[in-house]
């Protein structure tokens, strides 16, 4: 067995204890004779997967009784249109944009309602997080809008905006559970968790009871209501059954780590290796603003689009998977998500000094 050293932005690595796991219980989970895969979503079995893996990510993130945890589908983009579709009462948001899935999520609000984008950082092919200390939030907003991580440019948002009381929404896909969160600050915490927790197909979201209500805007699908899935514990129709119960194994995993504080103390250690060799490289260089670096996705360049070609395909051949930037930015980019070990970013910047010394 052959495992690469896979720094994919998504589907990406997850642990490889959580792997063996599952593959454990592939056939017969704990006696029942069946795979997680095969089970009924209203079985005893299930029902606990389920319910511990809500306590678990309760208990990680420490989020207070007056939030719900849903279990949905539909991705982290379906969250574009829920969030106007439920939280737009007056009508209006206020978007800051500062990547391409924020500017999804603006673009998808703009059919539902008015849509302000207060702040942007498309000036600079969104290499900084932009001053949010004192923007003009509108009055009459029902919320204000952010992508936490911008998985694409690899910044993050460092402190929170400062929306003036108005309920904070933030998209965490690519930086969930990645370190510690007040749950307190925000009114919707959401993401896909196939960046950092778990398979494709399974989007979590974290929100405030009182957001959740019957007035949704009109014609808003029975399945798009988060008032639906919050009455049923997420099992209204069936639910991403086995994705959840892998999320669930990663929870128990994190716990084993220590915790959002542990992980945060090792993913800076993580990045930290990799941003202190872009900085002195005489080849390589980061493309994001130092202050605004996330320590989940690390974009850098050569400055030379054939010696980006060059060294994705070494890596390739070396056992680094998945480093090409994203097609809209091109580059290289290194997702080094809490399953990423600190080994895999080491022998990285190894194989990144040798391509230096080789190619300069
Ligand atoms: C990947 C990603 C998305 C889109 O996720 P899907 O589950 O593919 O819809 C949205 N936001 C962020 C921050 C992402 O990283």
């Amino acid at each position: 067995m052959a495992r690469v050293y896979n720094f994919s932005a998504g589907p990406a690595v997850l642990p490889e204890e959580v792997l063996k796991e599952a593959a454990d219980e592939m056939l017969d989970y704990k006696g029942t004779g069946m795979s997680v895969m095969e089970m009924s979503h209203r079985s005893k079995a299930y029902e606990t997967i389920i319910n511990e893996a809500e306590a678990d990510l309760r208990e990680l993130m420490n989020i207070p009784d007056n939030y719900k945890v849903l279990f949905l589908q539909g991705g982290a983009s379906q969250q574009f249109a829920m969030i106007p579709m439920n939280l737009m009462k007056n009508g209006v948001a206020d978007y800051i944009v500062t990547g391409q899935w924020a500017k999804k999520a603006y673009q998808e609000a703009c059919m539902y309602g008015k849509a302000n984008k207060i702040a942007s950082s498309e000036d600079e092919t969104f290499s900084y997080i932009p001053d949010c200390s004192d923007l003009p939030i509108s009055e009459d907003a029902d919320y204000v809008y952010i992508c936490e991580n911008n998985t694409i440019y690899g910044t993050k948002f460092k402190t929170l905006p400062n929306t003036k009381g108005k309920t904070l929404v933030s998209d965490v896909s690519s930086c969930f559970l990645s370190e510690p969160v007040d749950v307190t600050k925000y009114g919707v915490i959401y993401g896909g968790v196939q960046k950092n927790i778990g398979p494709a197909g399974v989007v979590i979201v974290i929100i405030r009871e009182d957001l959740i209500t019957e007035d949704t805007l009109p014609g808003t699908p029975t399945m798009l209501k988060y008032k639906i899935h919050a009455d049923n514990d997420s099992l209204y129709n069936t639910p991403p059954a086995y994705g959840i119960y892998i999320c669930g194994k990663v929870f128990k995993w994190i716990k084993k780590q220590g915790g959002l504080a542990a992980m945060k103390e090792y993913n800076e250690k993580k990045a930290k290796v990799l941003y202190d060799f872009l900085d002195e490289s005489k080849l390589f260089k980061g493309t994001v603003r130092k202050e605004d670096r996330s320590l989940m996705n690390v974009p850098f360049v050569t400055g030379n689009e054939e010696l980006d070609a060059k060294f994705v395909k070494e890596a390739k051949a070396a056992g680094f998977e998945n480093l090409k930037g994203h097609r809209s930015v091109g580059g290289m980019r290194a997702s080094i998500y809490n399953a990423m070990p600190i080994e895999g970013v080491e022998k990285l910047v190894e194989f990144m000094k040798k391509f230096e010394e080789e190619n300069l």
